[in-house]
């Protein structure tokens, strides 16, 4: 599938946001259950959408890693995501998407299971998990069937590319025929990226460096979502209480949707751009807003970004708070 018609990218990974030696809900998974200090924690499945030069994503529902019903072992990040593929499918059958691994996942069952949903994939492939994989591509290399690449682009950073087509992904799975791309990136003052990755997206000339900036977004999901959604204010990690069954696992859904409002504010409201600006930072802007929340009633979104946006010079058409 040219990427092209498969726009949209989808960076998954996986974090915990509630670790405990002492409470815990029967939604729980358990280390170590058997020992004195059992640990208690939950963790989620996400998934964004990103897009290469965009700063900013767009998370769909994230799937829990909880305790599942009759399961003798703990849920994991690969059975999570056959329900959260699932999940997607049903919600969002129009979207055609391209979707990011890591390493972990870049086998042949994650394989068949995307390819199941029509969906594309680009996997990172490390030469540690990967042997048959990397000696299939040097044999095609001694055979001339391997194509290098490279370019200087107009910002001084060197690109450069060495890639094959139709390889085998491993000894256990030679039937899936993946498109290995090889990276290297040098920038002007020397410091070097390097990658691999494989994706069946057929790997051209034409389109290696838009391949290339699309496995590259894959950072974005730590990044630009669970960094911001531990250090920016939203505490993710908090525990805010854990209930009696889905308390832990709700709270943290609720956050990401405030994360999603924030993130489509952030994408195409200039109001919320500007306020953002003038705060400097998420953490502040959040400050900012509790802090109006505090002391009037605030009528609309709007009045509230304008009132941090201009500062007191505003006039809100507000009431203080009667306190007495
Ligand atoms: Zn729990």
């Amino acid at each position: 599938m040219p990427l092209e018609s498969a726009p949209r990218l989808d960076a998954y990974g996986g974090t915990g946001h509630f670790a405990s030696g002492t409470i815990h809900c029967p939604e729980c998974c358990v280390k170590k259950p058997d020992s004195k200090n059992p640990q208690y924690y939950h963790q989620l499945l996400a998934c964004c959408l990103v897009k290469p030069g965009k700063k900013e994503v767009l998370p769909l529902m994230p799937e829990p890693i909880i305790q599942q019903v009759d399961a003798s072992k703990n849920d994991c990040e690969q059975t999570a995501l056959k329900r959260l593929l699932a999940n997607i499918a049903r919600e969002h059958p129009h979207l055609k998407l391209v979707l990011n691994f890591d390493d972990l996942y870049s086998d042949g069952p994650t394989i068949k299971l995307v390819k199941s949903y029509n969906y594309s994939f680009i996997m990172v492939a490390k030469d540690t998990s990967h042997l048959s994989l990397y000696e299939a591509v040097d044999e095609l290399d001694i055979a001339n069937k391997v194509v290098r690449h490279g370019y200087t682009d107009e910002d001084g950073y060197r690109h450069w590319f060495r890639f094959v087509n139709g390889v085998p992904i491993n000894k256990s799975h030679k039937e899936i025929l993946v498109n290995y791309l090889e990276y290297v990136e040098i920038s002007p003052k020397g410091k070097k990226y390097t990658n691999t990755w494989v994706t069946d997206i057929y790997i051209t000339l034409e389109n290696v460096t838009k391949v290339m900036r699309g496995a590259r977004a894959k950072w974005k999901i730590e990044n630009e979502t669970f960094n911001t959604l531990k250090t920016q204010g939203y505490n993710l990690e908090h525990n805010y209480g854990h209930g009696e069954m889905h308390l832990a696992t709700n709270f943290a859904s609720l956050t990401f949707t405030a994360f999603l409002i924030d993130q489509i504010e952030q994408l195409a409201c200039p109001l919320f751009q500007k306020a953002l600006s003038v705060s400097k930072s998420k953490k502040s802007l959040w400050h900012g807003i509790r802090g109006l929340f505090d002391w009037f009633i605030i009528d609309s979104w709007t009045e509230l970004l304008t009132a941090i946006t201009v500062g007191k010079s505003i006039s809100l058409k507000t009431l203080m708070v009667d306190t007495t």
